[in-house]
């Protein structure tokens, strides 16, 4: 299915081109200002039309609820596996928080959380991340003050096709790799935050997404930059906020918008990933996917090539061999563990 004409000059990716053309035109002139993003003001009024539109987008694509703070913030996915909990374990007296660990990135949010208060792995512990643990084997602590999970592990190519059912208690999720890559019922979440870099814009921006009533119990150690309450009370700008990250993602944002919403990407990422798990099917062993069935990402896919560990030879013959066709980038290493900007479109 890759075939050697295969190209990929700018105007043969229309996802990418049409928003990379469009800054690429603005660079150096926003509209007509004479500046460009690079160079603003982030108080300036310029600028705060950009933050408030990409705001107001991703409200619509997201159909946000109104009690639901916005915020856009430095530190990346990164920073949130410090900031979910800092803002989140003085909800109960008891500084505990339950978390589902389902592959890399969840276990290093655990690891973190463990410096701040009592950490529960809700489900026995797993031999490897190729499955999500079967909810009837969680154990909810009554005392837990929120449930965090992370609904795609980028490494491990593990998605949650549901939302949790935790009842009255507070989930918090790391949506950085499947973040609209499907409609989602904001509603049903107390946090959710989402590294812009996958899916949404490029590196340097992180939304958090957070119920208006879960604010104001920040730990006192919580960095004042981490702090919810003062950046949605300061609309993202108590500090300079990555201004030329949020402007690419309005653009992003007003891609999907024209190109059908969250409902479109969905059929696009159920249509993409399903080439290559058929190919994966279809190859008598072949290409191996460690992860169950059910499991399995729409964003990302791990495989092996030759058996369960992968032949060393026949891998590096495909990379050497894709490299070559232009698709795939021979330095990201392994295959499977190759993210790129606007991955939720082809
Ligand atoms: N969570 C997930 C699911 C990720 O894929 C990543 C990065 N790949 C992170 C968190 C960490 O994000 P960052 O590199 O922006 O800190």
């Amino acid at each position: 299915r890759l075939t050697e004409d295969t190209d990929h000059r700018a105007e043969e990716r229309p996802s990418a081109s049409q928003v990379l053309l469009e800054a690429q035109k603005e660079l150096l002139d926003y509209k007509g200002l004479g500046i460009s993003v690079l160079e603003m003001s982030h108080r300036s009024a310029d600028f705060t039309k950009i933050l408030n539109s990409t705001e107001n987008l991703l409200r619509e694509l997201l159909y946000i609820p109104e009690n639901y703070k916005v915020i856009f913030l430095q530190g990346g996915g990164s920073a949130q596996f410090s900031a979910v909990p800092l803002n989140l374990l003085g909800l109960k007296e008891e500084r505990c928080a339950d978390y589902i660990v389902t592959g890399a990135w969840s276990a290093k949010a655990a690891k973190e959380a463990e410096k701040y208060g009592k950490v529960n792995i809700v489900h026995p512990k797993l031999d490897s991340y190729t499955k999500i643990p079967d909810p009837n084997t969680w154990k909810l602590s009554p005392g837990a003050s929120y449930v965090y999970y992370c609904s795609n592990e980028t490494v491990n190519g593990v998605e949650f096709d549901f939302i949790p059912d935790i009842k009255e208690a507070v989930l918090a999720c790391d949506m950085s790799s499947n973040f609209l890559s499907k409609p989602v019922d904001v509603s049903k979440f107390g946090l959710i935050f989402a590294g812009a870099q996958k899916n949404i814009g490029c590196a340097g921006v992180t939304v958090v997404i957070v119920r208006e009533d879960l604010l104001g119990v920040a730990l006192k150690e919580c960095p004042v930059v981490l702090d919810y309450k003062i950046q949605a009370g300061n609309n993202s700008i108590y500090n300079t906020p990555p201004c030329f990250s949020i402007y690419i993602m309005g653009l992003v944002l007003e891609w999907i918008k024209n190109n059908g919403s969250a409902k479109a990407m969905e059929k696009l990422n159920i249509t993409k990933s399903k080439l290559i798990y058929d190919l994966i099917n279809e190859s008598n062993g072949f290409y191996v996917c460690p992860v169950e069935v059910k499991s399995r990402s729409r964003m990302n896919i791990p495989f092996r090539i030759g058996n369960n560990n992968g032949d060393a030879a026949l891998e590096k013959t495909f990379l050497d061999e894709a490299a070559k066709l232009g698709q795939f980038c021979k330095d990201s290493g392994k295959a499977g563990r190759h993210a790129s900007l606007l991955s939720a479109v082809p």
